[in-house]
């Protein structure tokens, strides 16, 4: 089969895993598959070079050296725990000190100027996965297979100029990847690639947006036709409800895509929700594959799941740590500008909105932010906002959770929103606000944090989902 694989930060954290990770892909490859492999930078690298950037721009001089000297220490002590050959092993040295030096030169550069723009930070955020994939193809030659490291760039994805968050060109992307790749495919190589990266038409680096690796196996997948595209985990793969809460939750053997969407935007944060739109785009299957069981068939995600008769729900996931913040006036019914406005001001400071419900009077929209946004969130809005005739209060309460009943079947059936809070009737937990999209996906609501775990456990319970 042609496939593409996804390891994500953690699976690569250090040389001991990365190991790891190159035994399954030669596993698979000796299988007889075509892989490529994209892969993420080592856990919490790309944190730290968003830090290294700011400190860069505020013309932190000492920063970049110190900065630089741990990141070289941390892939130097992976590269000797992941490769045993010596030649290897130096040359995968060679390859991250001079991209290393290249990161130093360019904060320290940044740092003499003492500005940041978009298109710096972008090349500078980009590098934990320009470290990664050398990595990783030293360790999988070391295994023995042919193995070849290209940048997102190098693979051929090509995108818009918003730096931060770029826009993939699927047409040239397309050719581009089909060019660089298939032929290497084809001479059994595995094609190990930077996720996260990418580079505009005239070859200046751009980045896809932080979590964005998942989203690069989606373009590379879609471009080369793979047959499917399996992200390893260190979880057995989608569940009906956290494990953590509900000690009978199960693996969910197929879901749709629009449905794992739900489930992604709703803290189950296995799959960013980019990577399943555009796997969706293209009916490209996505399977959430075990590392600690890579014969488990994991979860598979598709375009169309039959709904069987009955099965209306299909997973229940909480966000915990969540801030309500309501912004009242009666001056507000009827201006409808001042719901985009709100969300504007949140999305200047970047503040992801987990949840938004209006009451019908429009004398107030509530908006679920987490928490450690919260406060930053109720002042941005009071400055903007309280001069205006239009509001009266921005209010904020904290200690809450977000539970999400997620699946297909509830489509245009009626009465799963009466179940949902007669169950939640029964076990006492009280709302404190609902929103419902209106693609019938997924009903969402607020309740107290201490009543989370209940809540969650009544549902799953309520509608089966451990049988
Ligand atoms: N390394 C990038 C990030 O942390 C991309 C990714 O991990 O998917 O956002
Ligand atoms: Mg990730």
């Amino acid at each position: 089969m042609r496939l593409v694989f996804k390891f994500g930060g953690v699976s690569v954290s250090d040389g001991e895993k990365v190991r790891k990770v190159a035994g399954i892909v030669k596993r698979f490859h000796d299988e007889g598959n075509s892989l490529v492999v994209v892969v993420s930078a080592m856990q919490g690298v790309t944190n730290s070079l968003v830090d290294a950037a700011a400190h860069a721009g505020r013309s932190k001089k000492d920063h970049p050296r110190k900065f630089v000297d741990e990141l070289v220490q941390r892939h130097m002590k992976a590269v000797d725990a992941a490769i045993q050959d010596k030649a290897i092993a130096e040359r995968t040295k060679e390859t991250i000190l001079s991209r290393c030096q290249e990161l130093r030169d360019i904060l320290l550069g940044v740092a003499h100027i003492g500005e940041l723009t978009p298109r710096s930070r972008d090349y500078i955020i980009g590098f934990g996965e320009k470290l990664s994939a050398p990595l990783l193809q030293g360790a999988i030659e070391d295994m023995g297979v042919k193995a070849r490291a290209l940048t997102g760039a190098e693979a051929g994805i090509v995108t818009d100029d918003h730096f931060g968050s770029a826009q993939p060109l699927m047409n040239v992307t397309t050719m581009h990847v089909r060019q660089n790749v298939e032929p290497l495919l084809e001479e059994e190589t595995v094609v190990v690639i930077s996720g996260f990266t990418a580079a505009t038409q005239e070859g200046v680096q751009t980045t896809l947006g932080r979590g964005g690796s998942d989203f690069t196996a989606s373009l590379i997948g879609a471009s080369i036709r793979a047959e499917e595209v399996w992200v390893w985990k260190d979880v057995d793969g989608l569940m009906t409800a956290n494990p953590k809460f509900v000690k009978g939750s199960k693996m969910i053997e197929t879901i749709s895509f629009a449905e794992a969407m739900e489930l992604a935007h709703f803290g189950a944060e296995v799959i960013h929700p980019k990577a399943l739109e555009c796997a969706g785009k293209f009916q490209l299957p996505f399977r959430v594959k075990s590392l600690a069981d890579p014969d488990s068939q994991g979860s598979l995600i598709v375009s169309e799941v039959k709904v069987k008769a009955g099965d209306v729900v299909k997973a229940i996931t909480n966000i915990d740590d969540v801030d309500l913040i309501t912004v009242s006036g009666a001056a507000m019914v009827g201006t409808p500008r001042l719901a985009a406005k709100v969300l504007q001001i949140l999305t200047d400071e970047d503040i992801d909105v987990l949840m938004i419900s209006q009451s019908s009077s429009e004398e107030s929209i509530t908006l679920a932010i987490p928490k450690e946004h919260g406060s930053t969130a109720q002042n941005a809005l009071e400055l903007a906002l309280l001069g205006s005739k239009q509001v009266r209060e921005v209010s904020i309460e904290a200690g809450l959770s977000i539970i999400a009943v997620v699946g297909a079947g509830m489509k245009g059936i009626p009465g799963v929103a009466a179940r949902v809070f007669g169950t939640m009737a029964q076990e006492g937990v009280n709302i404190r606000a609902i929103a419902q999209g209106s693609s019938e996906l997924n009903i969402s609501f607020i309740v107290k944090k201490q009543d989370a775990r209940k809540a969650v456990e009544a549902l799953h319970g309520h509608f089966r989902l451990g049988e």
